[in-house]
């Protein structure tokens, strides 16, 4: 493999936003985001879905803001958090005033169902007050009439279109405060529609495909229209939607950015499909492993391969590994050979090891 090929993409430049202390754009790390899926009203566990996924590696989390009640939610929330929040707000421009003066780091609004110019004028204006950033998330599900009635479909020209249109309006208003995002569910407009929008903004972009599905239809998708547009240098924070619990969409999340060469948090295992040569429980152990893996931060390299014929040596760039035999198992380093173990306990023995190593490296 070539040294340019696996070179990490250069990012396209964009000014910077903060969301609450975090930086978004202007070259720094490709932010990583969330959205909770509890009643925002129940203060106690939407706080706790937050801890959660503070703990899994999400940096800005946002919250839905559907009522007044959710307003006060969010203002209860707010200083106990230890992420800042985002208000995600449709339809009611009240709401999105109140988001912001609640405390919410950043708020979220589809301008093509906030309610016209004079509504979006006092949205920014509450905005401008705090000194909030304003994501403009153009939705292909709530385009404005007359561009939809001229594109005929939600396409990536009508979502480009959109987006425009409304950072015009905001920036005539004298705030450039400012996010985008175009969200499709289908993968190749929403490539397309990043591509084009890349060219003619320098705002920080905000990736994501909307309504992806379940882990693994919402994973291949994320990582293919994320994937793509990362790997050509766009994206400055993204969020990865799935149909499951939101430290998942983390999860998935860190591991695009690994793929892409562009960020680097928490342990990568390696692990072997199985063949006929495993003679151990090599999916249990495997999926222990990353379990107990999601606690560590640092980017440690760890291989579970099934058998010791090829394991060590297709492993051989891991920090630590381990291999099945015939009712006994190895732990290696790199090629060499730590330990011989019975196969109950390769798995404890190997995680003590892994726990050595980390507690040998600096703080994650
Ligand atoms: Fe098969 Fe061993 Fe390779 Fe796993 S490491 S796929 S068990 S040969």
């Amino acid at each position: 493999m070539s040294h340019i090929a696996s070179s990490p993409p250069v990012r396209a430049a964009t000014r910077t936003v903060y969301v609450g202390p975090v930086p978004v754009g202007g070259g720094h790390p490709v932010v990583v985001q969330s959205m909770t899926n509890t009643d925002t009203r129940d203060v106690e566990a939407t706080l706790q879905q937050i801890y959660r996924l503070a703990e899994a590696g999400c940096e800005i989390v946002r919250v839905a803001v559907p009522d007044a009640a959710a307003v006060q939610a969010l203002e209860a929330l707010r200083p106990r958090t230890p992420l800042p929040v985002i208000a995600d707000i449709h339809f009611d421009w009240r709401l999105a005033v109140a988001a912001v003066q609640a405390g919410a780091d950043g708020i979220r609004i589809n301008p093509g169902n906030i309610g016209g110019r004079d509504r979006l004028a006092r949205v920014v204006d509450a905005a401008r007050a705090r000194g909030v950033p304003i994501r403009i998330g153009v939705n292909a599900g709530s385009l404005e009439k007359d561009i939809l009635e001229r594109h005929g479909r939600p396409s990536a020209e009508a979502l480009v279109e959109s987006a425009l249109r409304n950072v015009a309006l905001v920036r005539e208003m004298g705030y450039e405060n400012l996010k985008i995002s175009l969200k499709s569910s289908d993968v190749r407009t929403t490539v397309a529609a990043y591509r084009r929008l890349a060219r003619e903004v320098d705002f920080p972009l905000h990736l994501g495909v909307t309504e992806a599905g379940g882990l693994i239809a919402g994973t291949v998708k994320s990582s293919v229209a994320l994937g793509a547009l990362l790997m050509e240098g766009i994206g400055d924070t993204l969020r990865v939607s799935l149909t499951r619990d939101p430290v998942e969409e983390v999860q998935v999340a860190y591991e695009i950015l690994r793929a892409a060469g562009l960020r680097n948090r928490g342990p990568e295992i390696i692990s072997c499909p199985t063949c006929g040569r495993c003679e151990i429980d090599l999916f249990s152990i495997a999926a222990e492993v990353e379990r107990r893996a999601r606690r560590i931060p640092h980017p440690i390299k760890l291989a579970v391969m099934g058998c010791v014929v090829n394991g060590p040596g297709e492993a051989r760039h891991a920090d630590l590994g381990l291999a099945g035999g015939k009712g006994v198992g190895l732990i290696f380093k790199g090629s060499k050979i730590l330990k011989k173990v019975p196969e109950d306990r390769l798995l404890d023995t190997f995680w003590a090891e892994v726990e050595r190593l980390v507690a040998a490296l600096p703080a994650g």
